[in-house]
């Protein structure tokens, strides 16, 4: 027996897409469900190093791009969320570090010292005296120059928390369940088949929307569009737990102009006080040849040349692969804004960092606005989010991805 289900939009995926997507339309009084396979932000969200940018790292080229320009404004709109201020309630979401810092280290570099210290970054970028250095630096004779960015980092655990706790009601794990998009003859979504034990669900909607990262390959498969077309970037990321007493927000830039850091450090408290150090930038870019030990013996590397004051021999280690999702672009460039793609019934969501979640909201929201999609009142019996809740649960957010690898 099949059991048809209405709502105005579904959400498929519950990383920070998905879930940052139903708070807005939910906000606008849409009736909306979200089904997230596992854990919600269980593929990159959980993964990611939480830094909300700027945008800074993509001028280390040396110019100053339509990416970097973009996203400039994103930290000050999601300090307003942070503040409960703006259209998406963050008020519950923990930070990690209010700074985020760029140390440049010794060596002659002139042309890039200069460009950092330009009239065009003015407001973006602070070269700290060592006085105002944070702890982890302090007292350490470092050379070079320590900036601070206009950046933050936020614990992604409780932003995935903050954001789906209002909605609980509308979040569904659909597990091992098939999730099957219905293609129309036109090419348009039909329906979205769920199989359960008591027969099929066909749930239909004004929209679908596509928000699950990786998993946003397959449901293209499935409803046979060619493009657009997915890109995935590769990445071997590490994390060490330290008993360092102090944790560590930091992009450590190399001799040359270049687009991305050569190590990119946050750190994440655990339950007695210690830290995990989580390694990412150029090394997890290049290291995706590399065994897992061999990652680890480049990371412990990097870290005794750049402090030497800390222990890395006796710290615990690990390394993980993870791929980036986002839409192809021409020579795999990669896409420096968020990114929606409307067709007929489907909407196509890769916010591409973290940060541009905001940005990717508003497209949405402008979307469905110019497409004449408005809040429709459920008829009585025709609850989907009710009926959904009989059979599936509601996801747990996802366990940070070091867990259970580390030694
Ligand atoms: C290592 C790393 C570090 C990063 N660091 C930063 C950073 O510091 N700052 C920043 O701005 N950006 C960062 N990013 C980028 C950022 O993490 C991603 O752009 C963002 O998390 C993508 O979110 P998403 O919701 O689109 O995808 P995901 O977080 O991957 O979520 C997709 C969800 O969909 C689910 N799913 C898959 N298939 C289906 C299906 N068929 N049905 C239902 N659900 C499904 C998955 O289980 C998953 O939970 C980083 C990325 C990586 C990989």
């Amino acid at each position: 027996m099949t059991q048809e289900l209405h709502t105005d939009i579904v959400i498929l995926g519950g990383g920070i897409a998905g879930l940052w997507l139903l708070n807005r339309v939910r906000q606008q009084g849409f009736d909306a469900v979200l089904l997230e396979k596992h854990a919600l932000g269980g593929g990159q969200t959980i993964a990611s190093q939480g830094i909300i940018h700027g945008g800074l790292k993509y001028a280390l080229s040396g110019v100053l791009s339509p990416a970097s320009s973009a996203i400039a404004g994103m930290p000050e709109r999601w300090r307003q969320c942070l503040r409960g201020e703006a259209d998406v309630d963050l008020r519950e979401c923990r930070l990690l570090a209010p700074h985020y810092f760029m140390w440049s280290s010794g060596g002659v570099r002139s042309r890039l010292k200069s460009f950092l210290g330009s009239k065009a970054l003015r407001g973006r970028i602070d070269a700290l005296s060592p006085s105002r250095y944070p702890e982890f630096l302090r007292d350490q004779s470092l050379s070079g120059t320590l900036y601070q960015l206009t950046d933050f980092v936020v614990d992604t655990p409780s932003l995935l928390q903050t954001l789906a706790a209002p909605h609980k009601d509308r979040i569904f794990r659909t597990g091992d369940t098939p999730v099957q998009l219905q293609a129309n003859e036109d090419g348009s979504v039909a329906r979205l088949n769920l199989q359960t034990d008591e027969g099929q669900i066909s749930l239909k909607a004004h929209r679908y929307l596509l928000c699950a990262g990786e998993g946003n390959g397959p449901l293209l498969q499935q409803m046979q569009i060619a493009q657009p077309a997915m890109q995935t970037r590769p990445l071997h990321m590490l994390a060490m737990h330290t008993v360092h007493p102090h944790p560590v927000y930091l992009h450590c830039i190399g001799d040359s102009f270049g687009m991305t850091p050569l190590l990119t450090i946050t750190s994440h408290p655990q339950p007695d006080g210690s830290w995990v150090w989580y390694l990412g930038g150029e090394i997890a870019e290049s290291g995706m040849q590399r065994s897992e030990d061999e990652q680890i013996a480049v990371g412990k590397r990097e870290l005794k040349r750049l402090f030497p004051w800390v222990d890395v021999d006796t710290a615990r280690w690990c390394g993980f692969h993870i791929n980036r999702a986002e839409p192809r672009l021409p020579n795999l460039q990669r896409p420096d804004t968020a990114y929606l793609h409307s067709q007929q019934n489907l909407m196509l969501c890769w916010p591409t960092k973290l940060t541009l979640s905001p940005e990717l909201g508003d497209a949405v929201m402008s979307a469905l606005q110019k497409q004449g999609i408005a809040p429709r009142i459920p008829a009585p019996g025709q609850n989907a989010a009710q009926q959904l809740s009989k059979y599936f649960p509601a996801p747990e957010v996802s366990a940070p991805r070091w867990e259970g690898l580390l030694p």
